[in-house]
Formats: structure tokens, C-alpha cells, sequence
């Protein structure tokens, strides 16, 4: 069977997995987040005892990330991912989360991990995938790349906008902090930083509505 990968990377909050979640219903591919799979096993660990004192137990984390799977749910209405077949919500989209998942991002076990999942749940069909590195370690021979880009102070606008319609008490100025942080955090990181492969095409959607990028990316994959 001759399937297809679209490759999504990009900066925190450049509207990405929206973009990606439409651009798969359009082809009817599946989409995979691979931000949410980060912030799951974030949770996990922080949520099983694996943090101390703001410190990361490294090995007991590798020992218990190893006994984890992530699936597919066999609710054909909803595909969703879950993660020892349980699935999550917005608890893994709090600013706590979000501060803590460019450091578990950063640990080589915990990508491999990862990575190895993803490719798997790739398996079944064509896919729409986004995060940091598909284009450029995940996927290397994906189909077609695209790399998001939007100046910060919207991307935290964005944000904050969602969170604060979610009911989170927060501040912008956190917002934008953990943005920018982020970044710095998933561009500087030896293992697989962020970075724009070279063969992906590049968009800024800081003065683009949804609608307009939607069409740039489905008009660049009918060409
Ligand atoms: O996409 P989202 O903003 O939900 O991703 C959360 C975090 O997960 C990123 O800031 C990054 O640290 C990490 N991530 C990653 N590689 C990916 C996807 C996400 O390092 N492929």
C-alpha cells in the first residue's frame, strides 16, 4: 500500500495541530500530535513520583517510560491516541505541564522512546504529523514538510487566549515567558534539536488567519 507522511514542525503555538488536524481530515489521513505524547509522559512522570524536588529521576523514569505504550482507540467515530489505554485532556495543556515538558523533551531516552512509537503508529496509512523534529529525524523521507513560524507575542496571545477560555488563571506575561523559553529550550537541546529541514517549506503565520495558511499548505500538496 502506498501511503503518504506530511510532516508539521514548527515553533510552540504556530497553530500547527490545528492546521495539521484540518489538513487530515481533508485527506482523511490520520493525524498524530506528537506534542501531546511529550506532554503525556510528562504528566506521567510527574504524576508517578518520578520528580523530586524539581529534579528528574532519570532512571527510574527510563525503567517505567520502557512498561508504556502508546495505542489507538478502537472508537472508530473519535481516533484517539491513548497512552496505557487511557486518554487525556486538558490536563496535560496547564502551564505546569507546558514548563516542564522542554526538559523531559530534552532526555535522550524518553525521544527514543518516542520516536519509536511514532513510527509505528504511522504504520496503518497515510499520516499528518506534527512537532519538532518529524521533518528532520522522524521522517526524514516525509512526502512533504512544513516548518511553522509566528512572531511570539502572538503565538502567546494565542495561548492565552485559549487557556484563559478554558477557565486557567494566567498571566500573558507567563505565557509569553513560557513560549520563548520553550523555544530556546527545543532549539538549543543536543538531541534532536528544532530546526527547519531543508526541504520544508517555510510559513510565518503571525499576520495570516487560519483559512489563508490552510490554503497555502493544501495548494503546495496539489502541485
Ligand atoms: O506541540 P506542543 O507545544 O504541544 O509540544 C510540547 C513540547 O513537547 C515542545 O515544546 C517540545 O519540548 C516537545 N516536543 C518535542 N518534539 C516533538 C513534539 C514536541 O520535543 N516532536
Amino acid at each position: 500500500m502506498e501511503t503518504t507522511v506530511i510532516a508539521v514542525d514548527g515553533f510552540a503555538s504556530t497553530g500547527k495541530s490545528t492546521l495539521s488536524k484540518r489538513l487530515a481530515n481533508e485527506l482523511n489521513f490520520t493525524y498524530i500530535d506528537t506534542g501531546f505524547m511529550y506532554r503525556v509522559v510528562s504528566y506521567f512522570a510527574l504524576n508517578s513520583n518520578l520528580i523530586e524536588d524539581g529534579v528528574i529521576l532519570e532512571r527510574e523514569f527510563e525503567k517505567a517510560l520502557a512498561e508504556t505504550k502508546f495505542t489507538w482507540s478502537t472508537d472508530t467515530q473519535s481516533k484517539k491516541m491513548l497512552f496505557n489505554g487511557k486518554s487525556f485532556g486538558d490536563e496535560i495543556r496547564t502551564l505546569v505541564i507546558s514548563t516542564l515538558v522542554s526538559q523531559i523533551a530534552q532526555l535522550g531516552f524518553v525521544r527514543e522512546h518516542l520516536v519509536a512509537q511514532q513510527r509505528s503508529l504511522s504504520k496503518l496509512g497515510s499520516v499528518v504529523m506534527d512537532g519538532r523534529d518529524i521533518g528532520t529525524v522522524v521522517f526524514p523521507y516525509a512526502d512533504f514538510k512544513f516548518f511553522l513560524v509566528a512572531d511570539s507575542k502572538i503565538r502567546a496571545q494565542r495561548r492565552f487566549d485559549e487557556l484563559k477560555a478554558k477557565g486557567e488563571k494566567v498571566l500573558f506575561e507567563e505565557i509569553l515567558k513560557n513560549v520563548v523559553d520553550r523555544d530556546h529550550q527545543d532549539s538549543t537541546r543536543d538531541i534532536s534539536p528544532l530546526r527547519k529541514a531543508e526541504d520544508a517549506l517555510e510559513i510565518d503565520t503571525t499576520s495570516f488567519g487560519e483559512e489563508e495558511v490552510f490554503e497555502q499548505m493544501v495548494s503546495y500538496i496539489s502541485k
